[in-house]
């Protein structure tokens, strides 16, 4: 199914060849594993993906892309593999939970991440 009509990654360089649906997930980045904001279908998920709040930074960490809330530092811990621990900043807005880039293994690479908007002008 392709998908029309969707911006691309707000993280990435502009592509929208690399943005994605998933049934029950909602729109992500193949390149850097970001998920967008929860909707409850596909429209509904690329219409939250699509927009846009304007950007400010409040403290080390930008608000969230979408919806313009604060966003928060997360930590990933996997009981069975320490390779599989990492970073991302995920929006604190319980209606959004957009997720940022997934980076390893330092937590300022994951904040750099997110802080990074290449995807449009705001
Ligand atoms: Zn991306
Ligand atoms: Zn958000």
């Amino acid at each position: 199914m392709t998908l029309s009509k969707v911006k691309p990654c707000p993280f990435c360089p502009p592509d929208e060849a690399l943005v994605e649906y998933v049934p029950h997930v909602g729109v992500r980045c193949r390149n850097c594993l970001t998920f967008g904001p929860e909707g409850a279908d596909q429209r509904a998920s690329v219409k939250k993906w699509n927009a846009r709040a304007k950007e400010k930074v409040g403290g080390q960490i930008k608000n969230c892309p979408w919806c313009g809330e604060a966003a928060g530092l997360f930590e990933i811990r996997s009981p069975e593999a320490v390779a599989e621990e990492g970073f991302f900043v995920q929006c604190t807005n319980s209606d959004c939970c957009a997720t940022g880039p997934l980076t390893y293994p330092l937590a300022a690479a994951a904040v750099s991440a997110w802080n990074t908007r290449r995807g449009e002008k705001g």
